[in-house]
């Protein structure tokens, strides 16, 4: 057992100002207030307050959090009460202590009702102060490390409760390596066959692989100095449940699971982690797809990094997470890393009154005061534990629950159909975002709705729910036909002009049976739909018609307006985020007076501020390529195709737009870290980056990088041209 010295020693390691009288009445009180009473594994039961204390030290957690852990059982178990522990060790203790009393007893996995009411128990008495959470969470880790002495009838209940709300609400913290090792003891507990399985195999893989995560750590710390950046690389293999989790998820068999290493990478700042990246991914081939930038868009519980895979020493998939010190003290301890409370400061606000994951908590126990039924409470608040849901909430509060990946369109249906109609944006959290953004829980979501009536057709492959996706079907169908319609009564009044033929409505219908149609409108949607041409109407209404019988000049492109569809003022464009990928080939975009679906030219780069065109493609709709763009040749003697449209900014605040850029770089070291530096220090977010030819003193890079228009494309492009390790830098327009 921990001595009295030993507790304090562990204490003044991080936090030398420690109140060493404190620690040690409260060490002697919990001792004698538990006297003589043992655990279930014969141990004196004083082991366990101690135990759960030194778990906080690893925390680095202050004083009265300490405290609190030795005294957590003692108001329970013991004589003490709650007026002698404020007596001798302070209020703020002892609200602590009373609050841990509070929840020892509550049953989380038991009847609906009565767990309902429980969890929102447990809730409270964390709102009131997260430092409950941490003690219960401390406490929870070590009867779990110690499950083994429970009676058998016990285990059960208490690791399903543990994986059920325990580990998801560490994580939900951001304290990963406490949820991990919850999951981990739970798993062992529940499914134990499974998990000696994955352990052995795990046991054969690194008696194969002996030595290679040292290897591979030692690579990778020598190449980043080598280009000067000083970092400390850890390497780690995946633990039991979390590869568990993923064969599950990908219906994968363990040798089929190829990342089983992860290593994480600290550096000095944040510049450091996008040179780092740049350095990696220069020695080594990367695994496209998997850069993730968690530094310039943070996770909801506060967690930031860099993340990418490569396929490092001895072909071994590794995955990196690459961070700074301080970053990383917020993947590991989370909120605790923020629960830095200044003792003496009794009554002052909480500090992680300022963090996500604290705002979540506060959201949540709000959503209780709403006076939600304790069982809808509980689906939802157990559902958001197990992850395959996601809570959000409208600007006034009110809870939406949607299922993972669900994006605002699917929230603004869930609000209500006309909401989701008329949306033409959204802020996230009160920033601009994309209306294909993957929601997360807390995200509080605002739609901005214009005066459209239907919705882009595209969203249709967009959106997750059901009643999302029967919406749009319902209202696309009308309006699509509508747009087909309205097009093809254009193209067949210019045909009839250009023929100089009058067009009427009896002549039509009386052409109507030989072209297969039962009104005008249908005939209008086919010609719209590109299914008949509008010389085959000419030709029907009038059998002598041979050909144009008036060759006049084509009209010139700026004046091409015979649509109808010039005036783009309300035209939006909206762009999947980075790492969207199954999103990307449709984007929701309407305004151009109607509803066509309208895309961007793929591989076009357009960003605010280049002059555009639209393209008219009859039964598809309207592509939008930037004007410089090599492919708009092709429709060079289609005039009539072409549509001015042009960038609507003003209401909305800056986003990112895809583009690409070529850099050749000298031949030396640390080149490709400085490209990637410059670019990350002026705010561009690279996706993706290839090394294309090589010649004896330079490469060229081609690098995808997301800016907010022009201008900032612009500025980046001059300061890599600045940089002497830059022979070229230009933008790329396919
Ligand atoms: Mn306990």
């Amino acid at each position: 057992m921990m001595r009295q010295y030993e507790l304090v020693d562990r204490v003044r390691r991080y936090n030398p100002a420690t109140d060493e009288g404190l620690l040690d009445s409260a060490y002697v009180y919990a001792m004698k207030a538990h006297g003589s009473q043992t655990r279930a594994s014969g141990d004196p039961y004083f082991s366990h307050p101690l135990e759960v204390a030194a778990i906080l030290t690893d925390l680095k957690l202050d004083d009265a959090t300490i405290v609190a852990a030795l005294l957590h059982d003692t108001i329970e178990d013991t004589k003490a009460t709650r007026a002698e522990i404020g007596k001798k060790f302070g209020k703020d203790i002892a609200t602590l202590v009373e609050g841990l009393t509070k929840i020892k007893k509550l049953d989380l996995v038991s009847k609906q009702a009565a767990q309902a009411e429980n969890l929102r128990k447990l809730l409270l008495a964390i709102a009131d102060d997260v430092r409950v959470l941490l003690v219960k969470l401390a406490d929870r880790l070590h009867n779990m490390r110690t499950l083994k002495f429970v009676p058998e009838e016990k285990r059960g209940r208490i690791a399903e409760e543990t994986l059920d709300i325990y580990a998801p609400l560490a994580g939900r913290m951001g304290m990963q390596d406490m949820r991990e090792e919850l999951e981990d003891l739970s798993f062992r507990q529940l499914q134990p066959d499974v998990c000696r399985s994955i352990e052995s195999r795990l046991l054969a893989l690194r008696e194969r692989n002996a030595g290679l995560i040292k290897v591979i750590e030692e690579e990778l710390t020598a190449e980043l100095a080598r280009a000067g950046t000083r970092a400390k690389v850890r390497g780690r293999e995946k633990r039991p449940y979390s590869i568990w989790k993923k064969m599950e998820r990908k219906a994968v068999g363990f040798e089929q699971l190829s990342d089983l290493y992860g290593f994480r990478v600290v550096v000095d700042t944040v510049v450091d982690c996008y040179k780092a990246v740049g350095i990696v991914h220069t020695k080594w081939p990367f695994v496209p797809g998997r850069f993730k930038d968690y530094i310039s868009t943070p996770k909801q519980n506060d967690y930031r990094s860099l993340h990418t895979t490569v396929v490092g020493p001895g072909r071994q998939r590794v995955e990196l997470q690459i961070r700074t010190n301080e970053m990383d003290q917020v993947a590991e301890y989370g909120i605790a890393a923020h629960a830095l409370y200044k003792d003496g400061d009794k009554d002052g606000e909480i500090l992680p009154h300022d963090s996500n994951a604290y705002a979540w908590l506060r959201r949540t126990i709000e959503m209780l005061a709403e006076g939600s039924s304790p069982e809808e409470f509980l689906e939802h608040t157990k559902l958001e534990l197990f992850h395959d849901q996601v809570f959000c909430f409208t600007p006034n509060g009110r809870l939406i629950a949607l299922p993972r990946k669900a994006t605002p369109i699917d929230f603004a249906y869930a609000v209500h159909t006309d909401v989701g109609n008329s949306a033409i944006g959204c802020k996230i959290n009160g920033q601009v975002a994309p209306l294909v953004s993957e929601l997360q829980t807390g995200d509080e979501v605002e739609i901005i709705r214009g005066d459209a009536k239907a919705p882009p057709a595209a969203w249709d492959a967009i959106v997750i729910t059901g009643k999302a996706r029967a919406a749009i079907r319902r209202a696309t169908r009308t309006a699509v036909r509508a747009q087909y319609t309205g097009l093809g009564r254009r193209m067949v009044e210019r045909a009839f002009a250009k023929a100089t033929l009058p067009m009427s409505e009896e002549k039509l219908q009386a052409a109507l049976p030989r072209l297969a149609r039962h009104t005008t409108e249908d005939l209008f949607s086919s010609v719209g739909r590109g299914e008949i041409k509008p010389d085959d109407v000419l030709r029907a209404v009038d059998p002598d018609w041979r050909g144009e019988r008036v060759t006049g000049a084509k009209t010139p492109k700026s004046e091409g307006g015979w649509f109808g569809l010039r005036r783009a003022s309300s035209l939006k464009f909206r762009i999947p985020e980075k790492g969207k990928e199954e999103k990307s080939s449709a984007i929701p975009i309407r305004g151009i007076n109607g509803e066509l679906p309208v895309r961007f030219a793929p591989n076009g780069g357009a960003v605010p501020g280049d002059r555009i065109v639209g393209i008219l493609t009859p039964g598809e709709g309207i592509t939008i390529y930037p004007i410089h763009s090599p492919s708009l040749k092709e429709y060079d003697d289609q005039p009539e195709r072409w549509l001015d449209v042009r960038w609507d900014m003003e209401d909305t605040e800056p986003q990112r737009f895809p583009s690409q850029i070529a850099v050749n770089a000298k031949n030396e070291p640390g080149s490709l870290a400085q490209v990637a530096a410059v670019i990350g220090e002026h705010g561009g977010n690279i996706d993706n980056i290839r090394m294309g030819g090589k010649t004896a003193d330079f490469h060229r890079m081609i690098i995808d990088v997301e800016v907010f228009d022009l201008k900032h494309l612009n500025a980046i492009l001059t300061q890599l041209r600045a940089k002497k390790v830059v022979a070229a830098a230009e933008r790329v327009n396919g």
